[in-house]
């Protein structure tokens, strides 16, 4: 009885967010007035969008409490397209979200960028040894088995949805994605799996564009860091940096070098 229940309060709930007149199924009606100023390292943010939870997005409980899930209208839609996209495609997880940005921007403690809403931090969708949706309370680590490191040994990275969840971010029209960080060694294990998904050749050239080890600091072995590129709305008060990107929206700076495909 009470499984019935959550699945018709679910149900419900589902259909609301999927009510939203042109965000999609799953995302929720946002104000479009956001505003990206400056850079990611050194910028604010005006009428930043919420990210709130829903039956597919949840907030990482470690980084629940601080609130900055705050983001431009193409980030936060992205997220909430993403996470029913997966949910769809492979059910039983929800995405569990890090810090996007504070309400109005500005430095964030932890982090060099997140400080205009075009940054998120995502953990990685992982199961138990048992094959099970696993929701965790911070980010873990994998290898590049797919196994959770020490303390997290009996987790697993779960590809087919992080696989899911990477396609539809790299394909999204509104938010144009600039980076997605994440170590080499699960690159390489996310794209082995989109060749035996047969993805087509233009999103796989997409994915390993994208994604990406930094060359210094953090590898990005227990999170995705999202970024995506100012709207051209926002543009010139919102500024990007190389690399551009053949899918950059609409026209790149003067004298930029653009990638042609
Ligand atoms: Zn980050």
């Amino acid at each position: 009885m009470r499984i019935l229940v959550a699945i018709v309060v679910t149900l419900l709930f589902a259909s609301a967010v999927s009510a939203s007149r042109d965000g999609g199924p799953g995302v929720p009606e946002l104000s479009r007035k956001s505003r990206s100023i400056g850079y990611p390292f050194d910028g604010r943010l005006e009428h930043g969008v919420l990210l709130r939870e829903t039956p597919f997005v949840r907030y990482t409980p470690e980084y629940a409490r601080d609130g900055r899930f705050y983001g431009t209208w193409e980030l936060v839609q992205l997220l909430h397209r993403a996470a029913h996209r997966v949910a769809t495609r492979v059910p039983g997880a929800r995405l569990s979200v890090g810090e996007l940005s504070k309400q109005g921007g500005g430095r964030v403690p932890g982090h060099h960028s997140h400080q205009n809403g075009r940054d998120v931090d995502i953990a990685f969708y992982m199961t138990d040894a048992a094959g099970r949706p696993f929701e965790p309370w911070a980010f873990a680590e994998f290898d590049r088995n797919g196994q959770g490191r020490g303390p997290n040994t009996m987790l697993r990275f779960d590809d087919a949805r992080n696989w899911e969840l990477v396609q539809r971010l790299v394909t999204d029209g509104d938010a144009r994605i600039q980076y997605i960080f994440v170590s080499n060694a699960l690159k390489e294990r996310l794209l082995r799996e989109g060749e035996r998904r047969k993805t087509s050749p233009s999103i796989m050239n997409r994915v390993r564009r994208t994604l990406m080890q930094p060359p210094t600091g953090h590898p990005h072995g227990n999170h995705f860091h999202v970024r995506i590129y100012c709207s051209p709305a926002n543009r010139p008060r919102c500024q990007d940096r190389p690399p551009y990107h053949a899918w950059y929206p609409g026209k790149p700076p003067v004298g930029a070098v653009v990638a042609t495909r």
